[in-house]
C-alpha cells in the first residue's frame, strides 16, 4: 500500500443532519434515543521520527482549529529562543520532573535523544476529554508506546518524511542542534521510521497545510475502520 492510499482509505468523516425543508429554522423532530449526550473526544497521538515537522504541524493546528485542544508537555530541556513557557513547554528543573513523575502527574514520559526528559501532564488531558473537547498529543515513539498500553483506544498516527533525504535535509536546515546532537538525532530517526507500521495511521508531511488538515479530519472522526 502507498503512504497516499494509507490515509484515504481510512478516512470517512462525512455527518449527516436532517432538517425540516418548510422552515429550515426548526429541526425535523427525532425518536427518543437512549443517548445520554454527545461522544466522549478522542485522543489522538502525533508521532514520527524528529524534524519531520511535527512541532510545525501542531502549531499550524493551534491557529487554525482552536477548538482542538494540544498538550503541553514538561521538559528538563532549555527553552531555545523564542519559546515560551506554558505555550510551547513547560519548562522543569530535573527535581520538578523528578517529582511529577514520582506523584504519578505524567501519562507517559521519555528521556528523548539521550539528551532530556519530556512528558505529557495527565490531568489535563483527562479534563479535556472529559469536556468533550477533542485532545492531541505530540510526542515521540516510546511515549507513544506508552500511551498505548494505557489508553489503547487513541487514534495513532504517523508522521512521516517524504523521504530520508527530505528528513536529513530539514534536521540540518533547522539549524538549532549541534553536530553531535544532529547525530544522535539522525540515530533515533533511523529507529523511529521503522516504527511506523504501530502506527493506526500515516500522514505523509510534504505540506504543513495539507498535513495538519488531514490530521484534524482524523481527530473529528469517531473512528479509525479496522479499529475496535
Ligand atoms: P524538541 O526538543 O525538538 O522540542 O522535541 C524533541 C522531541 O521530543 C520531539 O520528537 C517531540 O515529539 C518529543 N516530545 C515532546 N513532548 C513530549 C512528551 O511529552 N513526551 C514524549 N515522550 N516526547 C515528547
Amino acid at each position: 500500500m502507498s503512504r497516499t492510499e494509507t490515509l484515504a482509505g481510512s478516512l470517512d468523516t462525512g455527518v449527516t443532519m436532517t432538517m425540516d425543508s418548510e422552515n429550515p429554522s426548526r429541526e425535523t423532530p427525532q425518536p427518543p434515543t437512549t443517548d445520554t449526550g454527545p461522544d466522549p473526544a478522542r485522543l489522538t497521538v502525533l508521532a514520527g521520527p524528529t524534524a519531520v515537522g511535527k512541532g510545525t504541524v501542531a502549531a499550524a493546528i493551534r491557529e487554525r482549529f482552536p477548538d482542538i485542544w494540544i498538550s503541553v508537555s514538561a521538559t528538563t530541556r532549555k527553552p531555545r529562543p523564542a519559546e515560551v513557557h506554558g505555550v510551547h513547554y513547560l519548562f522543569v528543573s530535573d527535581e520538578e520532573f523528578d517529582r511529577m513523575v514520582a506523584a504519578g502527574e505524567l501519562l507517559e514520559w521519555a528521556v528523548v535523544h539521550k539528551a532530556a526528559r519530556y512528558g505529557t501532564p495527565k490531568q489535563p488531558v483527562l479534563d479535556k476529554l472529559a469536556e468533550g473537547r477533542p485532545a492531541l498529543l505530540e510526542i515521540d515513539l516510546q511515549g507513544a508506546r506508552q500511551v498505548r498500553e494505557t489508553m489503547p483506544e487513541a487514534h495513532f498516527v504517523f508522521l512521516a518524511p517524504p523521504s530520508w533525504d527530505e528528513l536529513v535535509r530539514r534536521l540540518v536546515g533547522r539549524g538549532t542542534e549541534t553536530a553531535e546532537e544532529r547525530e544522535r538525532r539522525l540515530e533515533t530517526a533511523t529507529l523511529e521510521l521503522a516504527a511506523e507500521k504501530e502506527f493506526d495511521v500515516t500522514i505523509v508531511n510534504a505540506s504543513v497545510r495539507e498535513a495538519a488538515d488531514q490530521l484534524v479530519k482524523l481527530i473529528r472522526s469517531p473512528q479509525i475502520s479496522g479499529k475496535s
